[in-house]
């Protein structure tokens, strides 16, 4: 492909990473920020990510990579994005903020630049709502680091073309990333799918049936994912996971099946975020003894197995909801929160009959709504059919 003009528009953590990777890959870049204090700070941390990048490229090639920072423009004038064939939003999660970010460089950039923004949980309909043309609009949900995580969910608006959908594939492969197409729902793919690995763990802490150390430890042993939830809650903040899950909770208008948990809400009351507090789950300092896990297999595999079985429901329930392809959830999954396996290859390899036993197994034990099976699973055990 050749080099194309980006706009990034917000300087922080995601504006800087991405605007890294496309100087890298050879992209001229405009690195906006309202905030003159980040467009300095962004400066240091693209530098950063150069030079990482070509200490990797000299030790794989002995060659050296071409100047990225000459590639990029590290502007507090909005005016200077008027060239840009691509622009993505990076600014505060606020839909008031994004709104006018989309609505301003509406009146400057040219009819076909794309604009699109980096929500992790604003509906893209509602940010290109104020656009008179919304059709250039759409989402594209990079993973942090911007800069190293491959996957980038694809969504599109209610509004958004088809040929603005296949334009933005081909740019974010051109970058190496792996796109995955998600329909504008709360969540996306990723946040959606993701939450029983967390509020399924929480429950089981809550009921008593065993301590966060020993569910961390089930998840870990028994499906080799490369954190526990409980540990990668503390990595992630308690207040951002919170936040997302109530975000989604709100969104699906209450579903029982986001239902956030009182006993992270108390942490976030506490101030014990997570590592970077010093304290969530978890402690962080030397001299503190955090919980041993209780090695019980048995129980140690229910668990894991009573965690999967939910993530499964919830990802063959956004197939059943058209939410994503089977394959873009699987690589979703494994892509963007290193799932050591697709949920849905998972599912076929257990054997589809099993999980769904376990989930009718919980729904007949707590008469939840939150253990209500998706009706895909149901269908397919009926008729005997795998997803791949
Ligand atoms: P951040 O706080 O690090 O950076 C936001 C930047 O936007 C700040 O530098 C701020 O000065 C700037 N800004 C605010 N209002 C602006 C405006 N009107 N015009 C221009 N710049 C403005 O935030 P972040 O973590 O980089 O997140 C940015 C977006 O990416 C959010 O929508 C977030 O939900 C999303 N996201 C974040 C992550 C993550 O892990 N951090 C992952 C995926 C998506």
């Amino acid at each position: 492909m050749n080099p194309i003009r980006f706009g990034i528009v917000g300087a922080g953590t995601m504006g800087s990473g991405i605007a890294a990777l496309a100087a890298i890959k050879g992209h001229k870049v405009v690195l906006y920020d309202i905030e003159q204090a980040a467009v300095v700070r962004a400066k240091d941390s693209t530098a950063r990510i150069f030079s990482k990048q070509k200490q990797k490229v000299a030790s794989f090639h002995s060659a050296s990579l071409n100047e990225p920072e000459h590639n990029i423009t590290y502007s507090s004038d909005i005016m200077e994005l008027a060239e840009c064939e691509l622009v993505i939003e990076a600014v505060i999660e606020d839909l008031d903020t994004k709104q006018s970010v989309f609505s301003r460089l509406e009146s400057f950039v040219p009819d076909n630049t794309i604009i699109a923004t980096n929500t992790s949980s604003l509906s893209i309909t509602s940010i290109s709502s104020v656009c008179k043309n919304p059709e250039r609009t759409i989402g594209t949900h990079f993973f942090n680091p911007a800069h190293l995580m491959k996957l980038v969910e694809v969504i599109p608006g209610l509004n958004t073309k088809p040929d603005v959908v296949e334009k933005v594939k081909t740019i974010l492969t051109a970058l190496g990333k792996i796109t995955v197409l998600a329909k504008d729902t709360p969540g996306f793919i990723v946040n959606r799918i993701a939450r029983p690995f967390y509020g399924e763990a929480l429950r089981i802490y809550e009921e008593g049936i065993a301590g966060f150390a020993t569910i961390d430890w089930a998840m870990k042993t028994f499906g080799n994912f490369p954190m526990g939830p409980f540990e990668l809650m503390d990595l992630i903040g308690n207040d951002i996971n919170f936040r997302v899950t109530n975000t989604i909770y709100n969104d699906t208008f209450f579903d029982p099946r986001y239902k956030p948990s009182q006993v992270q809400k108390r942490l976030v009351e506490a101030n014990y975020l997570g590592r970077k507090t010093g304290r969530g789950f978890y402690h962080y300092d030397d001299e503190f003894k955090n919980p041993m896990p209780e090695a019980n297999s048995e129980l140690g595999y229910e668990i894991f197995f009573r965690i999967l079985s939910m993530l499964i429901n919830e990802a063959a329930d956004a197939v059943f909801m058209n939410v994503a392809s089977v394959i873009d959830i699987d690589t979703a999954m494994t892509n963007g929160v290193n799932y050591p396996k697709g949920l849905l290859k998972w599912a076929d390899d257990i054997g589809i009959e099993k999980v769904f036993d376990n989930i009718v197994m919980l729904h007949e034990e707590y008469s939840e709504e939150r253990y209500r099976p998706s009706p895909l699973l149901k269908r397919m055990v009926r008729n005997n059919k795998s997803f791949y």
